[in-house]
């Protein structure tokens, strides 16, 4: 199960650079086990998390330092990385390093690890007709879905992937159930992942 959390988290990274080639990914995933979690203080950091990470520098990869800080800035919404700070800094700042995008695939992977864990929930997708966005017995993920006939523009339909705690997923158009069907089980992050990879596909 590891490893398909870590195919699930390798794709959420691809849908997230679809510019980058398969290189760049080699690269980030081979930086995976060199992320380690730092706090700034004892105790006073927060519960919910680290505070920065520590990426080691890889000499085959490029690397002139021992290490790499790599940090999530609020105000930009967006990571940096201490190797922004140097010569050809400037370039990489434009985009993303590989070091940070390390960092970005390790949290989507421990997030998935730690969600085998805790949190089961079913899964179940369906195409249904309803003039406005469905809902479910849980947490709803919908798109229109285009159709290919005059009727099909006439009556409005959605892609609906649907995460529920229940395994029988029950999916509404307004109050009306349109459908039941037992969901596939699995960890929430997994759910999640797939859910936006339906969605967006
Ligand atoms: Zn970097």
């Amino acid at each position: 199960m590891p490893n398909s959390a870590l195919g699930l988290a390798l794709n959420a990274l691809r849908r997230k650079f679809p510019d980058k080639s398969d290189d760049w990914i080699k690269r980030v995933l081979a930086r995976l086990k060199d992320v380690e979690e730092r706090r700034r203080g004892e105790g006073g950091a927060s519960s919910d998390g680290a505070d920065f990470y520590i990426v080691k520098g890889r000499p085959d990869l490029g690397d002139k330092q021992p290490i790499y800080h790599v940090w999530w800035s609020q105000e930009e919404r967006r990571w940096y990385c201490t190797c922004y700070l140097t010569g050809w800094g400037q370039k990489r700042a434009k985009e993303i390093c590989t070091h940070a995008a390390a960092v970005m695939l390790y949290r989507q992977y421990k997030g998935m690890v730690d969600g085998l864990e805790d949190k089961r929930v079913y899964v179940a997708s369906a195409v249904v007709e309803c003039p406005s966005k469905p809902g479910a017995n849980g947490e709803v993920y919908a798109a229109p879905f285009p159709g290919k006939t005059l009727t099909e523009y006439a009556q409005p339909r959605w892609r609906v992937v649907a995460i529920s705690a229940s395994p029988v997923v029950e999916i509404y158009c307004g109050k009306r159930p349109v459908l039941k069907i037992p969901g596939e089980e699995m960890d929430y992050a997994a759910a999640k992942v797939l859910a936006e990879e339906a969605i967006h596909s």
